[in-house]
C-alpha cells in the first residue's frame, strides 16, 4: 500500500489547510483603496486555464487542504467561473470540506443558483456603503442597487452571506453601526477590515486608515458584543452581537498581528503561489505543473513550504511605500 501524501507544514510548524485562488486579476469596479484608476491587467496568454486551476486545487486537496476560497479581482467576471466552481466543488466530501467565494456582488444575481448547485453554501460579499452616491465614490463606477439585488438573490438561492466592509476614515465610518444593524436584520454576519498597504493607488491610504480597536470600542458602547470562539478558517476574530444574534468579525493586520496562526497560501491566476499576502515569497506552480505534472506540483509545494515567511511586513505610516508592489486583486484578497 502506498504511503499517504504528506500534509503541508511550513518551516514554522504551521499546517496549511486553506487555499485562496484568484481566478482573475480583472474587475468591473475600481475601489479606491484596492486599485488605481488605470490598472494594467495580465494579458490573456498569462492566465491559467480553468482546467489548470482545478488540477492545482486537486494537488492541494491531496496534501490536506480542506478549504478553498475563489476570489480575485472579481471572480464572477471570469467566463466559466460557475463551471470552475463545479469542477472544484466535486471534491467536497472527498478531501475538501468547504468551497467559498468572495465577490463584489455585481454579478451575483446571475450566478447565485449555479454557485449553490456547485456546492457553495456561503459567500462573502464586499459592501463598503449602502448609500448609492458613496458606494459609487468608493468603487468609482459601482451601482449599489445591483449588489443589493445580488445579495438577495444569493440568499434566495440558499447561500449564507457575510458582508465584508473595509473601514475607511471619513468615508464610511459613520455607516459601520448602521451596517451592523442592517446585517442583523437581514441575517448576515459582518466582517470589518483594516485597509492594507498593497500596491500603489492614487490616495495615501494613511488618510483613510481607521484602526479597528477604536471601532470595536465604539460598537461595544452601543451593543453587547460577546467574544466568540468560532472561526471561519480566516484571521477574523468574531463577536456575537446580543441585540441581533449575528456576528461581527474584525480583521486587524495592523493593530493586532495574527500571523502566528496562519494556515493559508494564495494562488494567482498566472499560477504563482504567494506564501503571504504581505511578502514576495512565491513559487511558480503553473510552470511546475507544465514541466512535471502532478509530481512536479508536489515537489513545488514542498519548496513552497520551506520559504513561507513568519509574518507580513505591513506598516501604515504617512508616505510609506506599500509593503508589496502588487495589488490585493492580484494575490486574491
Ligand atoms: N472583488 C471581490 C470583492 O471585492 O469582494 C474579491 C476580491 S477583493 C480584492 C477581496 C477583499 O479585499 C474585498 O473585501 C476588498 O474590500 C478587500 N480589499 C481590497 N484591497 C484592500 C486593501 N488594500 N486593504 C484591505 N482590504 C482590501
Ligand atoms: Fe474589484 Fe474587489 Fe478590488 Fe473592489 S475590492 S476593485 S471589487 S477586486
Amino acid at each position: 500500500m502506498s504511503a499517504l501524501p504528506a500534509p503541508l507544514v511550513d518551516g514554522f510548524g504551521r499546517r496549511i489547510t486553506y487555499l485562496r485562488i484568484s481566478v482573475t486579476d480583472r474587475c468591473d469596479l475600481r475601489c479606491r483603496y484596492c486599485m488605481s484608476e488605470a490598472m494594467h491587467f495580465l494579458p490573456r496568454s498569462a492566465i491559467m486555464t480553468l482546467e489548470e486551476i482545478a488540477a492545482i486545487a486537486d494537488a492541494f486537496i491531496a496534501r490536506g487542504v480542506t478549504r478553498i476560497r475563489l476570489t480575485g479581482g472579481e471572480p464572477l467576471v471570469r467566463r466559466g467561473m460557475p463551471e470552475l466552481a463545479a469542477m472544484i466543488g466535486r471534491r467536497i466530501g472527498d478531501g475538501l470540506d468547504e468551497l467559498t467565494l468572495t465577490t463584489n456582488g455585481t454579478r451575483l444575481a446571475d450566478h447565485a443558483r449555479a454557485l449553490r448547485d456547485a456546492g457553495l453554501r456561503r459567500v462573502n460579499v464586499s459592501l463598503d456603503s449602502r448609500d448609492p452616491d458613496r458606494f459609487r465614490h468608493i468603487t468609482r463606477t459601482g451601482d449599489v442597487a445591483q449588489v443589493l439585488a445580488g445579495i438577495r438573490a444569493a440568499r434566495d438561492a440558499g447561500l449564507r452571506i457575510k458582508i465584508n466592509m473595509v473601514a475607511l476614515k471619513g468615508l464610511n465610518e459613520d455607516e459601520i453601526a448602521p451596517m451592523l444593524e442592517w446585517c442583523g436584520g437581514e441575517g448576515h454576519d459582518l466582517t470589518l477590515i483594516e485597509t492594507m498597504p498593497l500596491g500603489q493607488v492614487e490616495e495615501d491610504r494613511t488618510d483613510r486608515y481607521l484602526p479597528l480597536d477604536g471601532v470595536r470600542s465604539m460598537l461595544e458602547d452601543r451593543y453587547t458584543l460577546v467574544p466568540s470562539a468560532e472561526r471561519t478558517g480566516g484571521p477574523a476574530r468574531y463577536y456575537r452581537v446580543g441585540e441581533f444574534g449575528n456576528r461581527v468579525g474584525f480583521i486587524t493586520p495592523l493593530t493586532e498581528n495574527f500571523c502566528a496562526g496562519c494556515n493559508r497560501v494564495r494562488l494567482t491566476v498566472s499560477g504563482e503561489l504567494y506564501l503571504c499576502l504581505g511578502a514576495d515569497a512565491k513559487v511558480d506552480l503553473r510552470q511546475a505543473y507544465r514541466d512535471g505534472g502532478h509530481a512536479g506540483l508536489d515537489a513545488a509545494l514542498d519548496r513552497a513550504m520551506a520559504i513561507k515567511p513568519l509574518r507580513h511586513a505591513f506598516e501604515i505610516a504617512g508616505g510609506a511605500e506599500p509593503a508589496v508592489a502588487r495589488h490585493m486583486s492580484v494575490t486574491g484578497g
